[in-house]
């Protein structure tokens, strides 16, 4: 058996190689390393492919949330509500720019941030919600804009994890993630379905001022060379990233594709297994519904840590998204939370476990996992 990895971005980069180096080679030969046209042709080429309107390609994910925060214009001491159970960077954007989070508990199945907590915690000062599509799958976004509607509050997706994803609103219209909201960030960190070989980012709008505004700031605030008009930051894709995202972004369906055939084969292997709770897919066999970022089970009644040992024993690489609430984080603690508000998240933290899953699983090694999941939770 191969050995098993949590991401292999070995074996994909092998299936993709022959285009990889000489794109890569290319750019260096034009010393357009910055800026270049690959930047251009990238961005180009994701906004067709999602459906949006404008691309602004930018450092890496984190940068892309907190530039969307700096251009819709937040300002120090606005409410900014978003999920307790999620990466650091959303919440920690939020908090660098003097914004103030408010940490609101997920639901049990989708592991998405829970549109009746939303609602529980707007006051006056609420001026956006963020999102974020966790493990792949859309949050709820006919409640979350409804909400947002009627409140008068921006939508900032976050779309680390769901790029490729789409979202069924209950009226039967079908949009891509990151093109539902005002605006969206998401990520092209190595690992994320569509990675590139260091750091990446992006923003994206259907709103031409936003994205405007957006291209300034990413730009050090110039709109016009050596114009600064407002404060910015230095953050962009280089062309490189962006050349190796040329080469992934047509196979990103494909990608996406044989990460829901994995989960499949894993969700089957563990059918009756009573302590096993497997992910719920919003809609079954459409492989756009949930992308798998990550395939995340809940353990019951299981030391889920003492469970991470064995598999690691077993050589089985797996990972705990997340072991820690955010707001039980020491950098986001606030008086204003009530441990009964976060029912779901704490305990979630303490089931949860990612399988390996990427591109390149085999049914081999996805019977081992199962089976060595199965041996030691099974009562
Ligand atoms: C990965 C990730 C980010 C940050 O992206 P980077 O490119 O690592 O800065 C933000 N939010 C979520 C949910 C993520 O998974």
């Amino acid at each position: 058996m191969k050995k098993i990895q949590m991401v292999d971005l070995k074996g994909q980069y092998e299936q993709i190689k022959e285009r990889v180096d000489s794109s890569v080679l290319d750019v260096i030969n034009s010393s357009a390393f910055i800026n270049g046209p690959e930047v251009h042709s990238f961005q180009k080429e994701l906004e067709t492919y999602l459906g949006v309107k404008h691309v602004i390609p930018c450092g890496n994910g984190t940068d892309a949330l907190q530039i969307a925060m700096m251009g819709l214009g937040l300002k120090p001491g606005d409410e900014v509500i978003t999920a307790d159970f999620t990466f650091a960077a959303t919440v920690e954007v939020i908090a660098l720019l003097q914004l103030t989070p408010v940490l609101v508990d997920v639901e049990p199945d989708s592991f998405n941030i829970d549109p009746a907590a939303i609602r529980k915690a707007i006051t006056p000062n609420t001026k956006a919600i963020v999102p974020v599509h966790l493990f792949g799958q859309s949050a709820n976004m006919d409640e979350i804009m409804s909400i947002a509607k009627e409140h008068n509050l921006y939508v900032i997706e976050d779309n680390a994890q769901g790029i490729g994803g789409e979202y069924k609103f209950n009226n039967g219209s079908i949009t891509k993630t990151g093109g539902i909201g005002h605006v969206a960030s998401t990520s092209f960190f190595p690992s994320k379905n569509l990675g590139c070989y260091g750091d990446g980012g992006a923003i994206f709008t259907n709103d031409d001022d936003l994205a405007h505004t957006i291209r300034g700031i990413v730009n050090h605030g110039m709109y016009k060379r050596y114009h600064h008009d407002v404060v910015g930051v230095n953050s962009r894709l280089d062309s490189i990233q962006a050349t190796i995202l040329r080469a992934k972004l047509p196979n990103l369906d494909a990608y996406n594709i044989a990460r829901n055939e994995a989960a499949e084969k894993y969700t089957k292997a563990f059918e009756g297994i009573d302590n096993i709770i497997t992910p719920k897919i919003s809609k079954p066999g459409d492989y756009k519904a949930h992308v798998f970022h990550q395939y995340t089970l809940r353990v019951l009644d299981t030391d889920r840590d003492a469970l991470v040992k064995h598999l690691n024993a077993n050589d089985i690489p797996c990972g705990v998204y997340y072991p820690i609430p955010l707001h039980s984080q020491k950098a986001y603690q606030d008086d204003r939370y009530n441990e009964a508000d976060f029912p779901v998240t704490n305990q979630l933290v303490k089931e949860v476990i990612s399988l390996p899953m990427h591109t390149e699983l085999d049914d081999e090694q996805i019977g081992y996992i199962t089976k060595t999941v199965i041996d030691f939770v099974k009562k």
